[in-house]
């Protein structure tokens, strides 16, 4: 499967800010009037069981202050009114009821209500009527006889009040909905414009940050940015120097191969013709190895920063071997060779490593003096970790050029570098080796006294 296939689609933003806004203004809507219809039947009921009390004891007053009590007295009374009167006796006999036929009516000595009027002076309570959705509030008052007088009014149940606002509660769910959606726009398009003005303007999208959260995906952007246009000058640069480099020598090989060809040579010229291409040619072998060399780092770099596979090294036999190769050299030079290895040993690849110490060794032949002398070392410092040391007391590094030494084709004395067979390459692949192994690179020079490079391992883990 391609990865573009496993990649799910990007969410549309206002849909989610659509969700949410509903989510939250329904919560809003459902919890708001249920906690009103709770709010208002708690102090709608409290107001009935106020009023009913007050009545009660008002008729109880009346009731009692009349000389001979009668029931029609009550009645009258009660006329017109919703409530509901009873007279209750000491035993729970009802003696009178304002709706109901008395004797058709139950024992009410157990009433939580009435119980209460007995013992206290005063009781109430609720019960569920037997019309659906209603309730019943009781509110009963003892009188000086020990009958007891009580009072009862039926109210809508909060859930029947509830039942009532039901349709209002729709419509404002879906007067949410509406709005949710309407905000939603709005705000999707006025998140969205800063973030688009943003990525519209990638060369300051740090300085035009819209959102702190998003100060890191813009540093992202900028540093990612700023990497490939680097890249991207060092690649042209690096072409540019390629080309030119390899320009030279094709140059002069062709103008030698023409004059050869034309017969424009004297006989006795094209010995010396032939050795000069065979010069240029070779200065161009060693170029493109280089560059090839150098791609071959380049993808180990990206790749990982450090050895897939690395192996152990020992640096002792390793100088040795180079010793060995450069000897010819050395003596061309009329430069002597030295090697004082030390046991040490290293993870990483041993090519890799042959090539950082031929080069190290190579150019502190090449930039030496006849009779000057070139030292290669190794071994473990005081801190355990392993090096390798290449000094020689050559031409040494100016001071301001020791930092660029390491760069592709930098060189100090360009004639110099060529007259010797340098490329410009040698330092850029020890840096590149050096840093493939987790290697820091010392240089130490001084003009006219000479150059020591030290190349230190990290120190193996102690298990
Ligand atoms: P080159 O192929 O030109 O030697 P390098 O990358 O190996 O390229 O080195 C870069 C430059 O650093 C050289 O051109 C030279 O000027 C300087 N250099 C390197 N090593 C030494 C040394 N041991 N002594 C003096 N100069 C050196």
């Amino acid at each position: 499967m391609k990865p573009e296939e496993s990649r799910t689609a990007p969410r549309r933003m206002s849909h989610l800010l659509r969700a949410a806004l509903i989510l939250v203004g329904l919560l809003a809507v459902v919890l708001t009037s249920v906690g009103a219809a709770f709010l208002f039947h708690r102090a709608f009921a409290a107001q009935v069981d106020r009023d009913l009390g007050r009545t009660a004891r008002a008729l109880a007053a009346v009731y009692e202050a009349d000389s001979d009590p009668a029931y029609a007295a009550l009645d009258q009374a009660m006329a017109g009114s919703t409530l509901r009167l009873t007279l209750v006796d000491t035993d729970g006999t009802v003696l009178h009821d304002s709706t109901e036929p008395a004797e058709k009516m139950e024992n009410h000595y157990a009433r939580p209500e009435i119980a209460a009027a007995r013992e206290m002076g005063e009781g109430s309570s609720v019960r569920q009527s037997t019309t659906l959705g209603r309730e019943v509030h009781y509110h009963a008052v003892r009188l000086d006889s020990g009958q007891i007088l009580r009072l009862g009014e039926e109210t809508s149940t909060m859930w029947s009040l509830y039942n009532q606002v039901l349709p209002l509660l729709g419509a404002g769910c879906a007067l949410v909905v509406l709005l949710s959606a309407l905000l939603a726009a709005v705000m999707t398009r006025w998140l969205v414009r800063p973030i688009t003005r943003m990525a519209d303007h990638l060369d300051t999208i740090e300085a035009n940050v819209p959102y702190e959260e998003l100060i890191p995906l813009a540093h992202t952007i900028q540093s990612d940015r700023r990497l490939r246009e680097n890249n991207e000058t060092m690649r042209r640069e690096f072409t540019a120097n390629v080309s030119h480099e390899l320009k030279t020598p094709l140059t002069s090989i062709s103008g030698y191969a023409e004059l050869i060809e034309t017969g424009m040579a004297k006989p006795e010229d094209v010995p010396v013709f032939g050795k000069r291409i065979h010069k240029e040619a070779g200065r161009m072998i060693r170029l493109v190895s280089d560059i090839l060399q150098l791609s071959e780092l380049d993808g180990m770099h990206s790749e990982g920063s450090t050895l897939s596979e690395p192996l152990p090294v020992d640096l002792a036999s390793l100088l040795k071997e180079v010793n060995g190769n450069m000897t010819m050299n050395a003596r061309k030079a009329y430069v002597t060779l030295q090697c004082d290895p030390a046991p040490a040993t290293v993870l990483g690849s041993r090519d890799l490593l042959t090539e950082l110490v031929t080069n190290l060794c190579d150019n502190a032949i090449r930039y030496n003096r006849p009779g000057g002398h070139v030292a290669l070392r190794c071994g473990t410092d005081n801190t355990g970790a392993p090096y390798v040391c290449v000094e020689d007391n050559g031409i040494g590094i100016p001071q301001d050029a020791q930092n660029r030494v390491f760069e592709r084709f930098y060189r100090v004395d360009k004639s110099r570098s060529k007259a010797t067979g340098g490329t410009g390459l040698g330092l850029a692949i020890v840096k590149h080796i050096a840093v493939l192994h987790n290697a820091r690179i010392d240089l130490r020079s001084t003009v006219g006294t000479g150059t020591t490079i030290r190349v230190t391992f990290p120190a193996p883990k102690k298990s």
